[in-house]
């Protein structure tokens, strides 16, 4: 007998520009009262905030902004302790990853007792038996799309190590997917988070394991990165640097933060099916370096890619003809992602990350006890992270 497989992809997401409009309803169809925002500190002081907030006057509402840089169990505490000072009966988790990680986290403990790895995916010392308050999302960014995501990762305050929690009912029950909440997003955050959504389409792309729904979604999602990316950096670079739109311009704006979007809820979706050894290398930087994320994958992205070409020549090929229409060979794919990274100011070296080769063994030790890396098309040695982190150096 064959084997039998799962696809999931229950997610309401709302698209489109005005989106966040819609919260105060939908809080209302879920029943909720009252509400504790999860946000961190910079969304907190963006103009539209207080107007989110403003539209819902039929609601209790509570904030907690303490969220910031790679969150941390100590930051789930506080959010903990807001959610049971608020007496909320949801939780609106407004921003990147991170704040949407916490208010994830903060849904979990809301109910349940212990530490919060005690809840720890695959080491799990508690059962996860106790109600999760409903969670709307509303994205500030485009990259790890954790808004359509069933798990959450927070780091030991002190070891800085990346846990990773995981139940169904992490995952919000509405995503206010809004692109003009991204319009003021600066260029360097635009770039290293769509190089995280690049990164899930790919390594799922790549990912071993059976899942053609997952490899469609990954196909088109590159497409919409290929589309988007390189615009919504330009744009972002022009607005800071003082431009003012006219319409058009902005209407293209709003497009281009769209395609990015939906590209990165596209990402979360695709990686159910696993990922590879960039997101390995790139949680050791983070672990060891506390480097951000998305600008880990990306200065990995080139050098991880290298190593994977020889054993997926067939789906490199798949990828190359999609960003580049006639494309005869897997390496135009490498040579795009290598381009792409350049032209949006990705750094191309470790060493710009502030990363030291002293720092190597520390890395790959990290790198390969991560739980990414075993479904890699190519399957990754010591030896093998190694010579990827000195590729990348
Ligand atoms: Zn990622």
């Amino acid at each position: 007998m064959g084997s039998i497989y799962t696809y999931n992809f229950p997610t309401r997401i709302r698209f489109g520009p005005g989106a966040r409009h819609e919260l105060a309803a939908e809080l209302a169809a879920l029943g909720i009262r009252r509400v504790l925002i999860v946000t961190d500190k910079d969304v907190a002081q963006l103009p539209w905030f207080p107007e989110l907030k403003a539209a819902l006057t039929d609601f209790g509402v509570a904030t907690f902004s303490g969220v910031w840089g790679n969150p941390v169990v100590s930051q789930v505490n506080a959010g903990v302790d807001a959610w049971k000072a608020s007496g909320a009966d949801g939780i609106v988790a407004v921003g990147g990853g991170a704040p949407m990680d916490v208010a994830k986290a903060i849904a979990l403990m809301a109910h349940h007792p212990g530490h919060l790895f005690d809840y720890e995916d695959g080491h799990c010392t508690r059962p996860i038996d106790q109600p999760i308050p409903p969670i709307v999302a509303l994205p500030t960014t485009a990259g790890t799309g954790s808004e359509v995501g069933r798990s959450t990762v927070i780091s030991d305050d002190d070891t800085h190590a990346k846990k990773i929690i995981f139940d169904p009912q992490l995952l919000p029950r509405v995503v206010l997917a809004d692109p003009e909440l991204l319009l003021g997003l600066p260029a360097k955050i635009t770039a290293a988070t769509g190089m995280d959504a690049l990164t899930h389409l790919v390594e799922a792309f790549l990912a071993q394991g059976f899942n053609p729904l997952c490899d469609g979604i990954a196909l088109e999602g590159i497409y919409l990165v290929a589309q988007h990316l390189q615009a919504c950096v330009d744009f972002a670079r022009r607005s800071q640097a003082g431009a003012v739109f006219d319409e058009a311009t902005a209407a293209a704006h709003r497009v281009a933060r769209g395609g990015m979007l939906n590209a990165a809820m596209m990402g979360a979706i695709a990686f159910q099916k696993g990922l590879g050894v960039t997101h390995s290398c790139a949680h050791a930087l983070s672990t060891v370096f506390d480097t951000h994320h998305g600008l880990a994958n990306g200065v990995m992205l080139p050098a991880a890619m290298r190593f994977n070409l020889p054993a997926a020549p067939g789906r490199f090929l798949r990828m190359a003809q999609v960003v580049q229409p006639g494309a005869t060979d897997g390496q135009a794919f490498v040579d795009w992602i290598v381009a792409l990274s350049a032209s949006i100011g990705i750094p191309t070296s470790l060493g710009a990350l502030g990363v030291t080769p002293d720092g190597l063994a520390a890395l790959v030790a990290v790198a390969i006890a991560d739980g990414c890396h075993p479904l890699n098309p190519r399957p990754v040695t010591e030896t093998d992270f190694y010579a990827i982190y000195q590729d990348a150096f």
